[in-house]
């Protein structure tokens, strides 16, 4: 920043506050206009396409300078923090014309992505969440938290490694992030690829706020976390936050879990293709009928449920509604009326509350006896809990009743918005307004009859106030014992009476005093109103979650879903006449080809092979999303649904290049892969599809028989591998947990005709010309094709006669010990002679080194690389 030689006051204490928000744009008060200054001013000009000026255009070095009028600030912050950037906003402290010398100025709130709560920048049903990282060099470990300032949740756990913090960072869409310190270089990035801003609060001891807030959480990690969480949240926002909740703690492996890439691959909230909630999971679940719980809907879908039990009660919620149609319409009507509680009593708190708000959390809260009455007719069991914490809050309800306007305005300043009755002297304040008029009538038609002048007015004007004005003509007239004259005009005089000075004062005082009574009552209120901020939150959580199960009831029964049964303890799996719920929701049910996926005890990899196109992604999605919904709670689209509960769900589906960190399709694979290999357990599900196709095809296949069998051998999870590499399906002769299948398909002249129908055993053939017929490629390409394709074909047949047996690459890895072995049985150099009889000395190293490998200590890729080498030593 340039330095300028004399500063006036005003920019002296300019730089002052800049310097101490240095990262954010400064949003200088001046008057009727929030001005912006310096490198701020040339920035935002451009941002916000603000016109650029300057504030002393003859001086040397003339300062730059824009602004906004302060009415309309609102619009361009939002613009700023949208694009990732912090505000903070700097108020004058006092009247500038009361003010004796500088106006004091100070900045009362810090604007940050993590913490917007104007309702305008945010998706109702969308959580903002601020996250922080608490974290310990030493011991390489983490502290998380999470907050949304606007509903006040606060969460916080322990995290091992930076791949966890991602994923927590993924699944919550945060948008900024707090650190206690400067983190590693390659957490930075990740953090800048995903656009989430860094900001620093240090850690200090707790103050009493921070540690009540903080209590019940037993890890110091995570309690550190939420720590500076709060303290960022205090420091940015510099007022009280008392909706903020008493942290609780979390742990990701309570639930199932999905890495990000699986998240993104089955388009959980948000598709592929157009980053949109349309065509998503959440999208066909989400029938809510309030912000909360749609809110909540999400949450459950970032975190499907582990333990039988909380899973069943779901179920059983579910399963009532459906057998209640009547009282789930009432429900639903019922909640449509209730107002976002969780943000409403967050702006309670936060202080912006207007009293349309407080008429919004009114009819919500009266909705509630309602709701209550309903529930209660049905299986009182199954709703014990959720009924008693549906507790109706008439102190609060009753108090906006009788206090607050049903026509308030928007503004809290300006009057009307409490009601008549609620305040005695409110009410004489307003009589005088209303009364007044008509008294001042009265008096006037007194003055006439008693001075006997028909033109005399009583008027008003903002310098005199009220006054009784005489023609000059007239002034004769006038009892100068009681008009005291105010003003001479060229053809009147102004006078006042004792009698209308004290009118007069009733007037103005009632008009002047009413509203700041009626902003001293609102704000009355509003404290009353704070005293229940828990058990509105609390409340405001059981609508949501009543809201999220009324809206599974109502997709189960519009979709046909059923309930599944749940296995914890087997490792079975039974999904009869299953369908893809999106799918079948864009296709239509008729159209749609319901598919089962049987897996019992002794089956843990189902091998799918079938033309592109033909149905093989759709299919394993479908499992996928079953398990989701069944472990939300919710009904699933089958005939039929026997299922294990999962820990988790790896996935490898289609093409997610992560372009911006520079990693290859194939590398991306890889990683996938190898992340269902280390982390997977036999209660996991896999999800592979067309693994090695980023690759050569002899590289690709092996790779893909060794995983299988790494599978097979080590991991037991139940998993689904399509391929089209038809050279693997043999493997079901050697592998007793594999079972192949494949996507029918016919061929009617010419044409391919996909069943979608999934069947036992390998498929036949590709089809792949036929698919790329489809696409509508040219006849001639076509044709030349098919000729390569049967050229291929023959030349491999006679290759196979010749070598007489095709190996695989990884049964080359198999094979190699066991002829190994049979040289070092014999211990006969003759034999040896006779298997390698012109073996060099290279040849024998390699031999020896292959004697030594501890293929079992080895995984795929590491046996792989070694065979490579040797390979390109044997080769020369
Ligand atoms: P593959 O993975 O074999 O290339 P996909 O699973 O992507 O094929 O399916 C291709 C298209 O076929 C899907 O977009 C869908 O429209 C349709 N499809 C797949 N399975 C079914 C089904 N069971 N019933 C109806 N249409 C289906």
């Amino acid at each position: 920043m340039v330095q300028q030689p004399k500063l006036t006051p005003m920019m002296e204490q300019y730089m002052i506050t800049k310097a101490q928000y240095p990262d954010a744009f400064l949003f200088y008060r001046l008057g009727d206009f929030y001005e912006l200054f310096y490198e701020d001013a040339e920035k935002a000009a451009q941002i916000l396409e603000l016109t650029l000026t300057s504030r002393n255009r003859n001086a040397e070095n003339p300062i730059p300078m824009c602004g906004v009028p302060h009415h309309a600030a609102q619009g361009y912050i939002d613009v700023l923090i949208d694009k990732g950037y912090k505000v903070a906003i700097c108020e004058q402290m006092e009247d500038p014309k009361e003010a004796k010398g500088m106006v004091k100025r100070e900045v009362i709130q810090l604007v940050t992505p993590g913490t917007v709560v104007s309702s305008k920048e945010l998706d109702a049903k969308e959580n903002n969440y601020l996250t922080a990282l608490f974290i310990d060099e030493q011991h390489k470990e983490y502290g998380f938290a999470y907050a949304d300032l606007s509903t006040g949740e606060l969460k916080a756990s322990h995290l091992a490694d930076i791949d966890g913090i991602i994923n927590e960072c993924n699944s919550l869409q945060t948008k900024e992030i707090v650190l206690n310190k400067e983190c590693s270089e390659v957490l930075m990035q990740r953090f800048e690829q995903k656009n989430i801003l860094v900001s620093y609060q240090a850690l200090q001891a707790p103050n009493s706020e921070e540690s009540y807030l903080t209590a019940y959480l037993e890890n110091s990690l995570a309690a550190n976390a939420a720590v500076i969480l709060v303290a960022y949240l205090s420091s940015t926002q510099k007022r009280q936050l008392g909706h903020l909740q008493q942290a609780v703690a979390y742990e990701p492996s309570h639930f199932l879990k999905m890495d990000y890439y699986s998240k993104y691959n089955l388009e959980l909230a948000r598709s592929i293709r157009t980053g949109e909630k349309k065509g998503t999971l959440l999208w066909l679940l989400d029938d809510t009928q309030t912000a909360m719980g749609g809110r909540l809907l999400k949450q459950w879908l970032d975190r499907p449920l582990i333990q039988e039990q909380a899973i069943i009660s779901r179920q059983d919620m579910v399963e009532s509604l459906l057998n209640a149609y009547f009282e789930r319409i009432e429900i639903k009507e019922n909640l449509k009326r209730v107002y976002d509680l969780e943000r409403l009593v967050g702006r309670v708190s936060f202080g912006n509350v207007n009293a349309r708000d407080l008429l919004q959390l009114k009819q919500s809260l009266q909705q509630i006896p309602i709701l209550k009455q309903t529930l209660s007719g049905l299986d009182s069991g199954v709703w014990s809990t959720l009924l008693t914490n549906l507790t109706p809050l008439p102190a609060v309800s009753d108090l906006i009743e009788q206090a607050v306007n049903e026509e308030a305005p928007l503004s809290i300043t300006e009057g009307n918005i409490i009601a008549s009755g609620y305040d005695e002297q409110l009410d004489i304040y307003r009589d005088a307004m209303t009364n007044g008029k008509q008294w001042l009538a009265e008096l006037e038609a007194k003055e006439r009859n008693l001075t006997g002048i028909k033109t005399l007015k009583i008027k008003f004007n903002r310098v005199f106030g009220y006054f009784i004005e005489v023609t000059k003509s007239n002034i004769g007239e006038v009892p100068a014992e009681r008009y005291e004259r105010k003003q001479t005009l060229a053809n009147a005089e102004r006078y006042v009476t004792p009698e209308l000075k004290e009118l007069e004062t009733i007037i103005l005082e009632a008009e002047e005093q009413s509203q700041s009574l009626e902003y001293q009552l609102f704000i009355a209120i509003r404290d009353e109103i704070k005293q229940h901020i828990s058990a509105l939150q609390k409340l405001a959580k059981s609508v949501a979650e009543l809201d999220v199960l009324q809206s599974f009831a109502s997709v189960s029964e519009t979709y046909n879903y059923v309930r599944p049964t749940m296995l914890p303890d087997k490792h079975e799996l039974e999904l009869l006449e299953g369908r893809h719920p999106v799918v079948e929701k864009v296709v239509g049910h008729q159209e749609y080809v319901p598919n089962t996926v049987s897996m019992p005890e002794d089956v843990d990899i189902l091998l799918i092979t079938g033309p592109n196109m033909s149905g093989k992604s759709t299919y394993m999605r479908q499992l996928a999303l079953t398990v989701v919904m069944a472990q939300m709670g919710c009904f699933v689209p089958a005939e039929k649904a026997v299922l294990p509960i999962f820990d988790q769900i790896f996935t490898r589906i289609g093409a997610s290049d992560d372009l911006i960190s520079g990693q290859s399709t194939f590398m991306v694979e890889m990683m996938e892969a190898n992340q269902a290999l280390r982390h997977a357990t036999v209660n996991s599900l896999i999800l592979f599809d067309e693994l090695g196709r980023g690759t050569a095809t002899y590289d690709g296949m092996a790779l893909a028989q060794a995983i299988i069998e790494y599978i097979h051998a080590h991991v037991h999870a139940k998993t689904l591998f399509s391929t089209h590499y038809h050279e693997i399906t043999a493997l079901e002769q050697t592998l007793s947990g594999l079972k192949n299948c494949h996507v029918g398909a016919v061929e009617q002249e010419g044409e391919v005709v996909f069943l979608h129908k999934m069947m036992d055993g390998p498929a036949d053939k590709s089809y792949g010309v036929h698919v790329a017929k489809l696409a509508g490629l040219p006849e001639n390409l076509l044709a030349r094709a098919s000729e390569i394709l049967h050229h291929l074909e023959t030349q491999h047949n006679q290759d196979l006669m010749l070598e007489n047996e095709a190996i695989a690459p990884i049964d080359a890895i198999q094979k190699i010990p066991k002829e190994v072995e049979m040289v070092q049985e014999t211990d006969d150099s003759s034999a040896q002679l006779s298997l390698f009889s012109d073996i060099s000395e290279v040849d024998q190293q390699i031999v020896d080194e292959l004697k030594k490998l501890n293929l079992m200590a080895m995984n795929p890729m590491e046996a792989m690389t070694k065979l490579y080498e040797m390979q390109q030593k044997l080769n020369g």
